[in-house]
């Protein structure tokens, strides 16, 4: 993302205030010194999950106080923006909003915390900057959801016909026949005396194949007719 190329950044003449990168020297070192920022960025790149997050070209808002504590540059705050999602269950795009609570130690170089602890645990001031970029990231990748709906009741999809719940309505379903029953519903629906067909199939059980089944011979015949 830093466009970093052949421009030596690190020896920077002048360091300004750019996305998610601050510029902290105008808060100075004495401890209890604080600042106020706010300040809206538009996102170069989405931030977030595969079927949720920050879209690209989104307005970020930051509401921070910066306090200059004796190890480096306190943060705390919130960042919100809005979302863009996928529905996971009905496939719908839908849009939502973030607000992430921000407290973050940024430590000094030279500092004991610098000294302590790891890069990944306690970020770290570079040339009087910090870069809430990392923060964000992280922040928006652990309050998404792995799976998120349009609406907390979605109803989905259909698993039958795949057509959306919400659109077809509670009464929609699907018969489900069971093919060794189909011929028997066809064979009602045709025939109006079906009923006296039954009765004498069980008043008579030697015609029913399905009885008379330990019988050999009315087996054969059965599968011959
Ligand atoms: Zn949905
Ligand atoms: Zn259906």
């Amino acid at each position: 993302m830093p466009a970093d190329s052949g421009k030596g950044s690190r020896h920077r003449p002048k360091v300004t205030d750019a996305g998610f990168v601050l510029d902290v020297r105008s808060l100075g070192r004495a401890p209890g010194s604080m600042r106020e920022l706010h300040r809206t960025l538009t996102t170069e790149e989405k931030i977030g999950l595969d079927l949720i997050g920050i879209p690209a070209g989104a307005q970020v808002e930051m509401d921070l106080m910066l306090q200059s504590v004796s190890e480096g540059v306190l943060v705390t705050g919130t960042v919100s923006a809005p979302l863009e999602g996928e529905c996971s269950r009905c496939l719908d795009p839908f849009t939502d909003e973030i607000e992430l609570q921000v407290t973050e130690l940024f430590a000094y170089p030279d500092s004991t915390t610098e000294q302590t602890t790891e890069e990944d645990e306690i970020h770290r001031l570079v040339d009087d900057t910090i870069d809430l970029g990392p923060v964000v990231v992280d922040a928006v990748g652990l309050e998404l959801p792995l799976q998120p709906l349009c609406e907390p009741d979605c109803a989905g999809l259909c698993p039958e016909c795949g057509v959306k719940m919400a659109i077809a309505g509670s009464g929609h379903g699907h018969e489900i026949l069971d093919p060794r029953w189909a011929g028997l519903a066809n064979f009602n629906a045709e025939s109006p005396d079906a009923a006296g067909f039954d009765e004498r199939v069980v008043s008579d059980p030697s015609t029913d194949s399905t009885l008379a089944g330990h019988n050999g011979a009315a087996s054969k015949k059965t599968e011959e007719s």
